[in-house]
């Protein structure tokens, strides 16, 4: 019997349980050890199998959009997971190659393939490539969001007030904690696999953006959790009134780590509800509702990184103010080398480039002031995702997607006409500064 919400299981093929040597569980998104609903369920399935539990990581040498600082990051992280999995008895392999075609490897000794879910496009087709090819069952276990994306809503949700009126009534079904559980056989495989604690090595096999340069940020669920427990004592009771204000660094900077699967929203969610009040709602209408309509957009959404998947009186209205007058046009390199003549979007981008994360409020300046320095809309989107994903930490996440579309339209509402904007909110360097004066280079960076 699992322990896992039912809501939560997704089989992707109707292959039966066979008799193999071991479950393996082929680890993609939810990179940890703990509180993770698709190894719980591969736990369990390996006991009631009387099998020892095999987990996989497919470590491809070109990721989408993947530079240098997303592999380091990704694999500091990895590296922690792998000696939690082997601690609890469980095996673990790391090999380099097509994911999904490592997978298949491994599956054809499986009595059957756990694995977890990810939203968007080559994420999906990856499984699906598992799925039709496995000699035995695959299972996709839904765990790095709170409510199941079709349980929440089963159609594109326009704003976040459609999705929070859904997601709310079923969030005590979901909120609920995850008990670890060491499986009955210990592993003991000798299976070939790269060495996880040989960054240096696995780093030179890949074949990425190499000038994208890591980030002294630490990563895996040990530092997920200690970030978690500083923001609950200090920055959490301040949340609701300055999370906006670039000027102080309140807001969580759990992102990355939700990102690559490192802590469970699930988690996150149980330790701040147990603060409670109003700053706690706060924070968990951006961790649930904001986050989970990002979900939404991308997995009801085929053109989610293309102009299509804007809402079309959004599109609409830009396109009919392209004629309008702009004050400049900035060529991609101009952008991306923080050249333009407004000093707070330059402190931002550099910010970005240099340290991979970005203030929530400056985020949403940064795009909107895209719409005015490139001849078409198209461009602003193009070069917004180009960025973002580049840099980001956090970036090639359903988030991104839905942030920089946000700039254009996506999930919001129309407002009084003017220039470039057309409908679409605006943002400007007068409004900026009259809340929150100049904001200094230094206020950009996190600690
Ligand atoms: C142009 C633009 C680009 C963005 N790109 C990304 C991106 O690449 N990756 C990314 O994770 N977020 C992105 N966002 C959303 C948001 O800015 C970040 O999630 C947030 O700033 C992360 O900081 P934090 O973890 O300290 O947030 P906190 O305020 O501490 O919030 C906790 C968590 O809630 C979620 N969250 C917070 N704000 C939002 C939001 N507006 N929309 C959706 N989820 C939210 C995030 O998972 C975040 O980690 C973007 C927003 C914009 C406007």
């Amino acid at each position: 019997m699992t322990r896992i919400e039912p809501e939560r299981i997704h089989p992707l093929n109707s292959q039966p349980l066979t008799s193999g040597q071991y479950v393996l569980y082929w680890m993609q998104a939810s990179q940890r050890a703990f509180w993770n609903p698709a190894l719980e369920f591969a736990v369990d399935l390996a006991d009631e199998q009387r099998l020892p539990l095999l987990v996989c990581f497919g470590l491809t040498p070109h990721y989408p959009e993947a530079t240098l600082r997303h592999y380091a990051w990704m694999l500091e992280g990895l590296r922690e997971t792998a000696q939690a999995l082997q601690e609890r008895g469980i095996g673990f392999v790391l090999q380099l190659g097509h994911p999904p075609d490592l997978a298949l490897d491994l599956a054809r000794n499986a009595a059957a393939v756990v694995t977890d879910r990810g939203y968007l496009r080559h994420q999906r087709a990856w499984r699906h490539s598992l799925a039709e090819r496995a000699p035995c069952l695959v299972v996709e276990v839904e765990g790095d969001c709170v409510v199941p994306i079709e349980i929440a809503y089963t159609r594109p949700a326009v704003s976040a007030a459609v999705l929070r009126r859904r997601i709310q009534p079923m969030l005590s079904r979901f909120l609920k904690p995850l008990q670890e559980r060491a499986p009955r056989i210990r592993a003991n495989f000798s299976k070939p696999t790269l060495d996880p604690t040989d960054t240096e090595r696995l780093l030179s096999l890949l074949e990425v953006d190499q000038t994208v340069k890591p980030v002294s940020f630490p990563a895996g669920t040990s530092a997920a959790r200690q970030r978690l427990q500083r923001f609950l004592e200090k920055s959490l009771p301040r949340y609701s009134d300055l999370r906006s204000d670039p000027r102080h660094d309140v807001t969580s900077g759990l992102s990355p780590y939700l990102h690559f699967g490192q802590i469970s929203p699930v988690e996150i969610a149980l330790e701040v509800s147990r603060v409670g009040g109003p700053e706690a709602d706060a924070f968990l209408e951006e961790l649930i509702v904001r986050r989970e309509l990002a979900l939404n957009f991308v997995w009801y959404n085929p053109d989610y990184d293309r102009w299509e998947g804007l809402p079309r009186w959004a599109r609409e209205t830009l396109q009919a103010h392209v004629a309008d007058p702009r004050p400049a046009i900035y060529t991609l390199e101009e952008l991306e080398s923080a050249r333009t003549d407004d000093p707070i979007w330059n402190a931002a981008q550099s910010a970005l480039a240099q340290t991979g994360r970005m203030h929530n409020y400056l985020r949403m300046y940064w795009g909107k002031r895209l719409l005015v320095w490139t001849a078409r809309p198209e461009e602003a989107l193009r070069i917004g995702l180009y960025l973002n994903n580049k840099y980001a930490l956090d970036g090639r996440d359903p988030n991104s997607y839905a942030g920089v579309g946000w700039c254009l339209g996506l999930h919001d509402r129309p407002f009084p006409e003017r220039l470039i904007f057309g409908k679409v909110r605006a943002m400007t360097p007068e409004g900026f500064q009259r809340k929150y004066g100049t904001v200094e280079q230094r206020v950009l960076h996190f600690d």
